[in-house]
């Protein structure tokens, strides 16, 4: 007797159309295979993370976006400047000190309009995507491998989709993490952030313009100041829950009454007013203890979101995105979807991660300054501004984690289970 094996109806469905989905879907797009993009919403819709940080110029090359950003009205960001609670200022942190030409510089972006720029230009390069669908569930089979979906699309019937890989680039829902009970708590990393949005706030002269200013509050929390087009600026505040929630528990008190006490960034919002409602997130970190597996993997905000000190996500949700990619179409090729193969990506990716977990770490260690260890370790400073800048995947950077370690405490080993190809 012969078995008709039915050929699945797409080599890749990818859960999500944020940046993470949307870049993958066009790398894999273009190398041949099918994808489809699920995305629940219908584009444009809010999201927060606005701040892009330099070392995104690669993927966003290859990509072929950066002439949709350089023709956009996005702000332009060469910077990052910190601001201590009494007033005192840092120096900017220009990129362009360990960067050189256009690379140096990125953008603040309005997500509504970046993320329809990703997602539209996957559309262009061939990807299917479906808006207002909903991927309930991964389905697998007997043997354990991811083989398709169940997809919603609102106001119609579930339908099952058969493919060949699943990618979860579902951000903070975590659809396979949750399927499959792997989503964790991230140790010492419990961070609540409260944020809004103001009209009519100042704005530094020159290429100051678009900086990222941090201004530190009491028990190492911070704000965020992005300048976002329209004369809009994006404040939030990010501390522990039981400081930002100590006198009372709503985000609108929380968030008014440490506007009012930071008294540097009130001089920023003297003619400025609140142009939108409070958002906030009890608690932020989270992970998941394997990336890949059969048949899926796990990319950007769906495999873990850390903290949003260094602006690293949409980095990280792009790089995951390129790195993964990759391996699924050698793994397509090679017609071996196993987890082995699928997950080449996870081992550089998390020692990347791994070195800005160590310097979240470090920021909000009340014994660390930023300040002494250049001043103790003068050629490790480089190496900092590349962690800043998000240069820290498929690096060497031993010595500047040895350097750290001498001044701030290592924090407990976080580990991906996901197995590792094997050559
Ligand atoms: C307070 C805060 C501040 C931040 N600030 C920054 C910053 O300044 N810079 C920065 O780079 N990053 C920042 N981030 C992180 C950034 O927001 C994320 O890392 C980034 O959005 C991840 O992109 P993604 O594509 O992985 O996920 P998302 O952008 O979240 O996209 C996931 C998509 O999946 C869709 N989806 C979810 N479930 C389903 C389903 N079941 N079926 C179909 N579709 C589904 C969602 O609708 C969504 O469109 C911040 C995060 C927080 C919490």
């Amino acid at each position: 007797m012969s078995l008709t094996v039915t050929p699945a109806a797409y080599d890749v469905v990818v859960i999500g159309g944020g940046p993470a989905g949307a870049a993958a879907a066009t790398f894999l797009q273009r190398q041949g295979h099918r994808c489809v993009v699920l995305e629940n919403t219908q584009f444009p819709r809010y999201h927060i993370g606005e701040s892009l940080i330099p070392h995104t110029y690669g993927t966003l090359d290859r990509l072929g976006l950066l002439p949709k950003l350089r023709a956009s009205h996005f702000p332009v960001k060469h910077s990052v400047r910190f601001v201590s609670p009494s007033g005192e200022e840092s120096d900017p942190f220009y990129f362009s000190e360990t960067i050189e030409g256009d690379g140096a510089r990125t953008w603040q972006v309005l997500r509504s309009e970046f993320d329809v720029l990703c997602l539209e230009h996957a559309r262009e390069n061939g990807v299917e995507v479906r808006t207002q669908t909903q991927c309930q569930t991964v389905i697998f089979d007997e043997a354990g491998q991811a083989c398709g979906v169940l997809a919603k699309p609102r106001g119609g019937e579930a339908e099952e989709i058969s493919c060949r890989v699943v990618i979860d680039a579902s951000g903070r829902s975590t659809v396979i993490g949750s399927q499959l009970d792997l989503k964790t708590d991230v140790a010492g990393l419990d961070k609540a952030a409260v944020w809004s949005y103001y009209r009519g706030a100042k704005r530094r002269p020159g290429i100051d313009a678009g900086e990222t200013t941090v201004f530190m509050i009491q028990d190492r929390g911070w704000f965020w100041y992005i300048p976002l087009p329209n004369d809009m600026v994006s404040v939030g505040v990010v501390a522990s829950p039981e400081y930002l929630f100590a006198e009372d528990s709503d985000f609108e008190a929380a968030y008014s009454r440490e506007v009012a006490k930071c008294g540097p960034l009130q001089e920023m919002l003297t003619a400025a007013t609140r142009d939108d409602r409070i958002h906030g997130l009890r608690r932020m970190a989270y992970r998941n203890r394997q990336t890949a597996g059969d048949g899926w993997v796990m990319i950007g905000d769906a495999a873990a979101f850390l903290d949003p000190i260094y602006s690293s996500g949409l980095f990280l949700a792009l790089a995951s995105a390129e790195l993964a990619a990759g391996c699924i179409h050698d793994a397509l090729v090679a017609d071996d979807v196993s987890a082995q193969r699928l997950g080449g990506f996870t081992r550089p990716l998390w020692n990347g991660i791994e070195v800005i977990r160590r310097l979240i770490h470090a920021f909000y260690d009340p014994s660390f300054s930023f300040h002494k260890f250049v001043e103790r370790y003068p050629e490790q400073r480089s190496a900092l501004i590349d962690c800043l800048v998000g240069d820290v995947v498929e690096k060497d950077m031993s010595g500047f984690l040895e350097a750290l370690a001498q001044m701030t405490p290592v924090p407990q080993p976080v580990t991906d289970t996901s197995p590792e190809i094997k050559v």
